[in-house]
């Protein structure tokens, strides 16, 4: 007999698309299901104009309602501090632009180039550095994608392609294995690497048909996800990394160090542990790039190389990430050494 389709329909889970669509773009709404002050919404409003609110539910619903202080909430909660101008923080503060020989490519290191697959984000993070960033100018086209091709096929030096954002797993399967299997053409190609928030925003992306096409490859598969809170890791967080790394996929975390979210020893700890619980090895800690909107996450240098001396001096090596900042214009990631307290 037949199920009756209702039946499957509320029995079927929803799709990491659906998900993906119907994030929360509304702040009036984000309050309300956060069970926070309407007092909070003109500015969050106004903020939205610069930089729009963007969350997936399964990320909302780990931040505890009615606490403002969350370290969840925090990331992704448009505020008025964003429309402030403060010296020193610009539209492009990495010199992107200037990096960008071919649109969608940026080739700033040796060996290796990183591809803008898409500018869609499951999440808008309120601190991130390409807030200002000419998406639109950067839209991969079938005639991008050739221009692409050829820059990478021309240049043997390359060995490691990183699909980047956006988020390049907002990306659909079908496209994404479309660019994998050109790139897989290209003998001096070695490694993939993809950067992405969306094993965290919405795990349910993360299927037995991607990583079954990810294990098929020729290439080396490294992915950086970005948590920076251990919060941030729930069960289901945890199944799709376990997924990954049965496809022996090799998982990496970095993290910004942001003011009121992770700017503690005992968060940054907490953080290490949780990663590694889950399979994922602690890469970079970034100090914040100073991308205009964001200064209100700063946390002084000299309090991250402190904060980085306590954390050497708690954990293992193998859970401290390096402390790194960018510099627009330097050959690698610039890392800082630790202070310790007298
Ligand atoms: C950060 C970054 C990379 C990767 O740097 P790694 O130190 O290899 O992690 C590559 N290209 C660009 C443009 C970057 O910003
Ligand atoms: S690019 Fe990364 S940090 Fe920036 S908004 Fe998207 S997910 Fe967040």
């Amino acid at each position: 007999m037949q199920m009756p389709i209702s039946l499957v329909a509320t029995e079927s889970l929803p799709s990491w698309q659906d998900i993906l669509s119907q994030c929360v773009e509304d702040p009036a709404e984000l309050l309300n299901q956060l069970q926070l002050s309407p007092v909070l919404l003109p500015a969050a409003q106004a903020a939205c104009k610069l930089f729009p609110l963007r969350v997936p539910q399964p990320f909302l619903s780990r931040i505890e309602p009615g606490n403002l202080q969350d370290p969840l909430l925090q990331q992704i909660l448009p505020l008025g501090a964003e429309l402030e101008t403060v010296s020193g923080f610009s539209q492009d503060p990495l010199g992107e632009k200037a990096a960008n020989p071919v649109p969608g490519l940026i080739h700033k290191y040796k060996g290796r180039v990183l591809l803008v697959l898409t500018g869609a984000c499951a999440i808008n993070c309120r601190y991130c550095f390409r807030r200002h960033f000419p998406y639109q100018d950067n839209r991969l086209g079938p005639e991008q994608w050739e221009q692409i091709l050829k820059y990478i096929r021309a240049d043997n030096t390359i060995h490691e392609v990183i699909f980047s954002g956006g988020d390049p797993l907002a990306t659909p399967d079908s496209r994404f294995f479309r660019l994998l299997d050109a790139l897989e053409t290209i003998p001096h190609l070695k490694r993939l690497r993809i950067h992405s928030r969306l094993p965290i925003m919405i795990p349910q992306r993360i299927t037995d048909a991607f990583c079954q096409r990810l294990a098929d490859s020729r290439f080396d598969v490294v992915m950086v996800i970005h948590a920076n809170h251990a919060n941030e890791l729930d069960t289901e967080v945890a199944a799709a990394l376990q997924l990954l790394r049965h496809h022996q996929i090799t998982l990496l975390n970095q993290a910004v160090l942001l003011k009121g979210v992770n700017d503690s020893l005992d968060a940054l700890v907490k953080l290490s542990e949780r990663v590694f619980e889950f399979g994922v090895l602690p890469y970079y800690l970034f100090t914040l790039d100073r991308v205009a909107g964001a200064a209100h996450f700063e946390v002084p240098e000299r309090d991250a190389q402190q904060l980085l001396g306590q954390l050497q001096a708690t954990l293992p090596g193998y859970l401290v990430p390096r402390l790194a900042k960018e510099i627009a214009g330097a050959p690698s990631k610039t890392l800082l050494h630790s202070i310790r307290e007298p």
